[in-house]
């Protein structure tokens, strides 16, 4: 597959799974896909993934030989639709010289480790991750700290209002960025001002819009928001484009494709996002940097 690296100075997004809780799969869904959470952010060269839903397998395969020695895996929580897919990204059987770190910032400090030895076990899967042939790292902060790695990148966390807790990320590049914010539950009152004051004037934000308004009333305290509240949260907080995310396995090509019509009517650069499609923002400054590049794969 044609990576379609737009420039190494660019800040890319490239969505590997875009649904929430359960995977979808059919005719129906053939637009917007049908693997659950995975995104693939590019500061330059430097790959960060995000959760590892099954669309992380899909990232595996893309990668090949080509994945860096070491992989960082930031964890937005636990749920099963956001780790499900790791013993199956490819980089995890390239052999002992690789390295899968993951990072999880829910946990009041604690790693995945102790949940992934749980999950990844007899009854409930065949073998533990140790087992296979890369070396893991499992590391645990607290959302709201900035991560910085020995290369000096630094990116951005914060708490998000999620059954069990999540984690925001904000992720900055050559005088841009882009924030990760699934899975939420919009509060009362909304915005919230600690979330627009993290997300604020972001190039792009990655919203939870799971259900509709009216699904929403059946579903309070589920831990999911919608896109009319993405809408009033990117506006409140002077962020230029929205990509909504972790939508609902049932909602169908026809059904998003409507959605997304009546979301660009009050929000001409949101959009929801599509399985690999990939999106590079150029550096700030340069003449082709004041429209986010949209390339669908
Ligand atoms: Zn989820
Ligand atoms: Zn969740």
């Amino acid at each position: 597959m044609n990576r379609r690296v737009a420039s190494a100075d660019a800040l890319q997004v490239r969505f590997w799974g875009v649904r929430g809780s359960t995977c979808a799969s059919g005719p129906q869904y053939v637009e917007f896909g049908g693997h659950t959470p995975c995104v693939e952010i590019r500061c330059g060269e430097r790959l960060f993934v995000i959760d590892a839903g099954t669309g992380i397998s899909a990232l595996g395969a893309s990668l090949g030989m080509d994945a860096p020695a070491k992989v960082d895996i930031l964890l937005s929580h636990l749920h099963i639709d956001h780790v499900g897919g790791l013993p199956f990204f490819k980089p995890t059987l390239l052999g002992k010289d690789r390295t899968i770190r993951t990072y999880c910032g829910n946990l009041d400090g604690e790693s995945a480790k102790a949940a992934f030895d749980r999950l990844f076990a007899p009854p409930l899967f065949p073998i533990r991750l140790d087992q296979l042939p890369a070396h893991f790292e499992h590391h645990g902060f607290k959302a709201g700290e900035t991560l910085t790695f020995e290369d000096g990148l630094t990116v951005g966390t914060h708490p998000l209002n999620h059954p069990g807790g999540a984690t925001g990320y904000r992720f900055h590049h050559r005088g841009r960025s882009v924030c990760y914010i699934s899975d939420i539950e919009h509060s009362d009152p909304w915005p919230d001002p600690g979330l627009a004051a993290f997300i604020r004037n972001a190039d792009l934000m990655i919203y939870d819009g799971m259900f509709s308004e009216t699904e929403y009333t059946y579903c309070q305290g589920w831990g999911h928001s919608t896109w009319q509240k993405g809408v009033e949260l990117a506006k409140a907080a002077g962020v230029k484009a929205l990509a909504i995310f972790h939508v609902l396995p049932g909602h169908d090509d026809i059904f998003l494709k409507a959605a997304e019509k009546d979301m660009q009517a009050v929000m001409p650069t949101a959009f929801i996002a599509r399985e690999r499609q990939g999106i590079a923002l150029q550096p700030a400054g340069e003449a082709a940097a004041d429209k986010a590049k949209t390339a669908v794969a």
